[in-house]
């Protein structure tokens, strides 16, 4: 394997650079669990703001941000919609179900884009007493396994005016929210004011080393702080892990449009080769999904090619490899990306 190594399994294996470090240990700490953290505090705060909601709570994981506001959302035997391939359904390994007892039904979305059509069709609030109903609707802004793509806010908008109209609640997993900010230039109020809960990442394209919040009213806030120590999630002088927060928003949100174009330029190198693998203008953000079933490799094939030369992908099925870009690579990195994936590509040309 060669010496140098481009990461490109994930936007989460960023490591706090050394200025984030010095931010981290000079932080102002309490007990958080006594809500006397006044870094958790402030972090909270801001977060909420931010998306124009009351408050936000501090999480280790987006999947418990993401749990802890469905939780307040639908109660035990209700449902959850979500599309097919969603984190929530895909990648939180049942805890829904296992935790709250929700049920889910899902619509599937090519690349995971929202169609409010798509969900209002399979919608079933107040169905009774013999059918389950439909209480809430998770949508996912960037969407991962679609491939980053950002939901088009026109339909975010008509989902929330209808589902107004049935009382479905909407939430928002913007674990991405920022790329989808960045690349679009909606303002995070804009996305903010159509949930009524929302999850956000600071441990992904930001930089931070942990870090979710969720977002909601006062009122559903202060529940699922009981419902987070409920879970064994109450921390304690945790404000040295927000004050990597408050750096990675202060700091790094204006670079996740490098991530973006480095992301378009490999699926460009990518498609001059093989067209079928990608569609570059498709590349919304800092994902790049490549379909290999066109060619002769399959994507663990790839992945261990690309490891020779040392670059690191994700297969995350035969044929689809997802390459992720981040805060600590650099344009040698994308250079070295662009220069053996065309030539490995080349090579597996000849059509099954
Ligand atoms: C990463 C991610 C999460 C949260 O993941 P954790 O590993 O639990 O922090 C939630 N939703 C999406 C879409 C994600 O990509």
């Amino acid at each position: 394997m060669a010496n140098k190594v481009v990461d490109l399994r994930s936007d989460t294996l960023t490591k706090p650079s050394d200025e984030m470090r010095k931010f981290m240990v000079s932080a102002e700490v309490g007990d958080d669990v006594y809500g006397e953290d006044p870094t958790v505090n402030s972090l909270e705060e801001r977060v909420a703001d931010l998306f124009g909601h009351e408050a936000a709570l501090f999480c280790p994981t987006g999947s418990l941000a993401n749990q802890l506001a469905i939780r307040m959302l639908v109660a035990p035997g209700e449902e959850l919609l979500t599309e097919t391939n969603s984190h929530i359904v895909r990648a939180e390994l049942g805890a829904g179900a296992v935790f709250s007892g929700i049920t889910t039904r899902t619509w599937l979305a090519e690349r995971g884009l929202l169609k409010a059509e798509d969900v209002l069709n399979i919608a079933r609030p107040d169905s009774g007493p013999y059918l389950v109903s439909t209480t809430a609707i998770a949508i996912e802004n960037t969407h991962n396994f679609g491939g980053g793509t950002v939901q088009p806010i026109e339909e975010i908008k008509k989902l929330r005016q209808e589902t107004q109209k049935l009382g479905i609640s909407m939430h928002l997993d913007g674990a991405r929210i920022w790329n989808a900010h960045v690349a679009t230039g909606v303002s995070l109020k804009d996305y903010g004011k159509h949930f009524d809960t929302l999850s956000v990442c600071l441990s992904k394209g930001l930089g931070a080393p942990i870090g979710s919040l969720m977002i909601s009213s006062k009122e559903r806030i202060s529940k699922a702080r009981q419902w987070r120590k409920r879970y064994g999630g109450g921390m304690r002088q945790v404000g040295l892990i927000a004050a990597a927060g408050h750096y990675a928003l202060e700091n790094n949100i204006k670079y996740l449009k490098n991530d973006h174009l480095r992301a378009k330029s490999i699926a460009e190198q990518v498609s001059k080769i093989a067209p079928a693998v990608i569609t570059p203008e498709l590349v919304d953000t800092n994902i790049v999904g490549l379909d290999l079933s066109s060619l002769n490799i399959t994507a663990p094939e790839l992945a261990a090619q690309l490891k020779e030369k040392g670059v690191l992908t994700g297969p995350l099925g035969p044929n689809y490899l997802r390459l992720v870009t981040h805060l600590d690579l650099d344009d040698s990195d994308i250079n070295l990306v662009n220069q053996v994936l065309p030539e490995i590509l080349k090579s597996a040309l000849v059509r099954k």
